[in-house]
């Protein structure tokens, strides 16, 4: 029987984060995925700079074998509407493939890992835990993504009532010819809004990697709405005309969306498992990373006791970083209200930059995890 004093489930950012950081304070920890890894995930791969930051990465280094996309601007609009394009002195965001990064992360992490190998069991005996027969360990981390075995096992009724984005996209690359066609400019991501302001599209140019999605609350009119976008890029010829019709779907939760319990004693869930992806923009990348480090710190912190009221720091934390939940309804305005909002002021200048850029998707009045 292997030992640890720490089991992982998943290894995305917020499993290899954490993992990360509980190496650093010396702890055996043991990280559990399904997937191989090199492992693709369906995203639109967008960090910003406060991932880069909490990550402590080395761009220079990061970007000597792998895609680090430099975004210096952003053109925002109305599907069918009139665009805006904001640009910046320099770069406010980065352009990454999930498959690279996740993967640099999880070697990086220095984790014991155990890859290509789904969690099936969770026994309690006392205060172990037996995981596949095989493990055991006084604490469990949850970083399973949305369809995470441990939120379940806490009590998460995955996908029935939870009121979830969805999203698809395509990521390709260009042929020579795609690559002349394509319109949108690699440190310009574009960024459209449904009618309804329920989702948005994007369109994200990393090299010669094509990026196209389009996510939504709910998962009503997804491939309606998807289809209509990809006329829209065709149509303004923004796009290539022949991409792949293959797109990739997922769900996730918003945070203040959902409500999981996130805590109980000897176990713990951390990013897409947690709900926390930020509600305005969807990111997710920079909450799974932040809650993956805030967790790590209140485990070290609660010594080898893992009773769930030496843990609450761990949801504390997180409240104080991300602010009180909202209501769940998944609507912060009222339909009608939103509509005329959109057409009027996602024309603006001001309102593109002030509020949509900076406020909704870069977070830029939110420092970075210290
Ligand atoms: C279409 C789309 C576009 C997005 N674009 C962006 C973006 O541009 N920027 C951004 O910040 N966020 C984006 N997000 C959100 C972002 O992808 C997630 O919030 C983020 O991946 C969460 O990280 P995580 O580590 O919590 O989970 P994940 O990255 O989902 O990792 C979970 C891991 O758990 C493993 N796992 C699952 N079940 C089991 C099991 N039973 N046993 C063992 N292992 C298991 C999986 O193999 C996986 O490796 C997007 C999401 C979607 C759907």
């Amino acid at each position: 029987m292997e030992t640890c004093d720490v089991l992982i489930v998943g290894g995305g950012p917020a499993g290899s984060s954490c993992a990360w950081k509980l190496r650093q304070h010396g702890m055996a920890v043991t990280l559990l995925d399904k997937s191989l890894f090199p492992r693709n995930k369906v995203c639109a791969g967008w960090i910003t700079p406060a991932v880069v930051q909490a990550l402590q990465l080395d761009t220079e280094e990061y970007a000597r074998e792998r895609v680090l996309q430099p975004i210096t601007a952003f053109r925002t609009g109305l599907i069918h509407g009139r665009e805006v394009e904001t640009r910046y002195p320099g770069p406010v965001s980065f352009g990454i493939r999930r498959c690279e990064f996740d993967d640099f992360l999880l070697q990086r992490s220095s984790a014991r890992l155990r890859l290509g190998e789904t969690l099936k069991s969770l026994d309690k005996r006392g205060k172990q835990w037996i995981v596949n027969g095989a493990i055991t360990t006084p604490l469990i981390i949850g970083a399973g993504g949305h369809f995470c075995p441990v939120a379940r096992f806490l009590g998460a009724k995955l996908g029935a009532s939870e009121p979830a984005v969805t999203a698809k996209e395509v990521e390709f690359e260009m042929t020579p010819q795609q690559s002349a066609e394509c319109r949108v400019r690699a440190d310009t991501p574009e960024l459209y809004f449904c009618r309804d302001l329920k989702g948005y599209g994007w369109c994200f140019r990393k090299g010669d990697y094509l990026n196209i999605g389009l996510g939504r609350e709910g998962n009503q009119g997804l491939a309606e709405q998807l289809g209509d976008f990809c006329d829209f890029l065709r149509q303004r010829g923004r796009i290539p005309g022949n991409i792949p019709d293959k797109f990739h779907g997922h769900a996730y939760l918003l945070y203040g969306h959902s409500q999981r319990k996130l805590l109980d004693d000897g176990v713990l869930l951390v990013g897409d498992a947690a709900g926390l992806a930020y509600p305005e923009s969807g990111e997710g990348i920079r909450p799974a990373v932040e809650s993956g480090l805030i967790a790590a710190a209140a485990i070290v912190e609660a010594g080898e006791d893992y009773r769930h009221q030496m843990l609450q720091a761990y949801p504390d934390r997180l409240r104080a970083r991300f602010g009180p939940e909202v209501a769940a309804s998944g609507a912060m305005v009222p339909g009608f209200v939103r509509s005329m909002l959109a057409g009027a002021l996602l024309g603006s200048r001001w309102f593109a930059r002030r509020v949509v850029l900076d406020r909704w998707f870069l977070h830029a009045h939110q420092p970075g995890l210290q």
